[in-house]
């Protein structure tokens, strides 16, 4: 699953050569050249990680990621700082206010990409191909198989990518615009409702092991898996 990467880097040169390196690894980039433009589009879709510059103009690299790890909204979104070579002080600190790891420039893209590839797997296990498992249910992404309690369980491509993204995702309640962001993505539109309709569909898939409760609703929020 490719994964929606905000760069976030003033020098036009330098976010143009990320963009690339991150398309021909398999990514969608979407790009900003300062804080501001970075919240709106964040406001737009969260993305599944962010490429965030040191030296930026107004707002910092460093200020605006420790803004970012307070926020429930965007504290899960894993952050790769870009910093100048050799400033060990600042890689410190970096990691001090949240940001999971760091890359210095001039950066080799080879390695930025291992950075990357070893974030997602730690932070966002559905771009991963690890199997899942809870309570007795198992998502196996690499056979794109579904068990439960070992009875093998007949899902939908779409269902399928939502109890992906629900499993990888458990105990947090999303919203159907979040969901529709991840399971759908943002280049197609889909009503709210489409959502629902697939979520029924998932929990009639998940009775034939007894897990169709582990799909929960919260009432004018949105949906929740609990294997609890
Ligand atoms: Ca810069």
């Amino acid at each position: 699953m490719p994964a929606n990467i905000l760069v976030v880097e003033d020098e036009p040169a330098i976010q143009e050569l990320l963009a690339l390196n991150l398309t021909q690894a398999g990514h969608n980039p979407v790009r900003a050249l300062s804080v501001e433009q970075a919240q709106m589009l964040i406001r737009e879709t969260l993305p599944d990680l962010i490429l965030l510059d040191w030296m930026l103009p107004g707002m910092s690299g460093i200020e605006f990621a420790r803004k970012l790890k307070g926020d429930e909204l965007t504290k899960s979104i894993p952050i790769i700082m870009l910093t100048a070579r050799g400033e060990e002080a600042d890689k410190v600190r970096g990691l001090e206010v949240g940001a999971d790891d760091y890359v210095t420039k001039p950066f080799s893209p080879r390695e930025l990409n291992a950075r990357i590839k070893a974030v997602l797997r730690r932070r966002a296990p559905q771009m991963t191909d690890d199997p899942i498992e809870a309570g007795g249910l198992r998502l196996d992404p690499m056979t794109h198989r579904v068990s439960g309690n070992g009875k093998t369980l007949e899902l939908g491509p779409t269902e399928f990518r939502l109890l992906h993204y629900l499993m990888s995702n458990p105990e947090r309640v999303h919203s159907r615009t979040q969901v529709l962001d991840r399971v759908w993505g943002d280049r197609v539109f889909v009503e709210d409702r489409t959502v629902d309709v697939h979520i029924r569909r998932l929990r009639r898939a998940l009775t034939e092991s007894g897990h169709e409760e582990f799909i929960q609703t919260v009432r004018g929020v949105g949906y929740r898996f609990s294997a609890q």
